[in-house]
């Protein structure tokens, strides 16, 4: 399956920049004690945090509310990378940049794949086939999370032997808060009626939401927001919304709203609020953790499907 291909691919080409560390003196990658350590986004940040608790020094390269789509890494990224003792990434084609940058940044440092082991879906917008067809956006279904929790715990074990019983603890204490979030959106979702679980958002980041929780989204931009939405695509999403009789269309915090505002105003749907697709919000949001986004989105998609 070409989908699986490429993604193997990437991750096996991303792996092998990071063999050369196993050989190396645990030196430079050390801060104050406490490992230095990167994520390339918000979310994936928050994820380490939980298992690595105070052992880590993280900095995330795209920040709060930040586009990981469309980002471009500055000097102070390739340094930042270059003094990592470890780099985790979502893998998937989320980060284009990444390879150039690894490069840019002469790092020895482990590139960990956090999604490994996940079964990726393939993306709805098979037309962009330069950042590969799997759909990157796995964290939106807690259970993959716990994949994630799961290589980032294993991986800190590998690069940081002594914080192993650290490790295994703060990664099962989370995990079980995993499973709790989990149970609560299939619950809260279970009271949705069938007829009103379709909804628009304004890039397709909720394919794994839609498949681990019945919940269709239909979005004018695809998995990626690197191409404008043309006058075309918002056409047919009007028409599509008005044929499936969508419930909802809900902003997000990375794309431009006014394209659903558009469509709400076209079409009559309600305007759901927002929800958090690719990033955490920043300290004055409701959203700085994994777990509250997750919580903020299920607030949001009841609220407007339920009313
Ligand atoms: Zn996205």
């Amino acid at each position: 399956m070409p989908t699986r291909r490429e993604t193997m691919a990437l991750t096996a080409s991303v792996l092998a920049v990071g063999l050369g560390a196993s050989t190396r003196a645990f030196g430079q990658g050390a801060s104050g004690g406490r490992l230095k350590v990167i994520a390339t986004f918000s979310i994936l940040g928050d994820l380490v945090r939980n298992v690595g608790g105070d052992r880590l020094d993280i900095a995330t390269l795209v920040g709060p509310n930040g586009n990981a789509h469309v980002y471009a890494p500055s000097p102070a990224d390739a340094k930042k990378v270059a003094d990592a003792a470890v780099v985790f990434v979502n893998g998937l084609g989320f980060e284009g940049w990444l390879e150039r940058l690894v490069k840019a940044s002469g790092t020895k440092a482990p590139i960990v794949v956090a999604t490994a082991g996940i079964r990726p879906l393939e993306r709805a917008d098979a037309h962009d086939h330069d950042h590969g067809r799997a759909d990157p956006h796995a964290w939106q279904s807690v259970a993959n999370s716990k994949i994630y929790v799961g290589n980032i715990r294993d991986a800190l074990i590998a690069i940081d032997p002594a914080g192993k019983a650290g490790y295994e603890a703060n990664a099962a204490a989370y995990l079980a808060k995993l499973d709790a979030l989990d149970r609560e959106v299939r619950e809260t979702l279970a009271k949705v009626p069938p007829e009103r679980r379709r909804v628009v958002t304004s890039h397709n980041a909720f394919g794994y939401f839609e498949s681990a929780y019945g919940i269709r989204f239909t979005a004018p931009q695809g998995v990626s927001t690197e191409a404008e939405a043309s006058a075309k695509d918002v056409a047919a999403i009007i028409s599509a919304v008005r044929q499936q009789k969508a419930a909802a269309v809900f902003l997000e915090n990375v794309t431009d709203p006014r394209l659903v505002r558009q469509i709400a105003d076209e079409t009559g749907a309600k305007v759901g609020g927002t929800l958090y697709s690719d990033a955490l919000t920043d300290a004055s949001g409701d959203a700085t953790t994994y777990i509250d986004l997750v919580r903020h989105n299920l607030r949001q998609l009841a609220n407007g499907l339920m009313s």
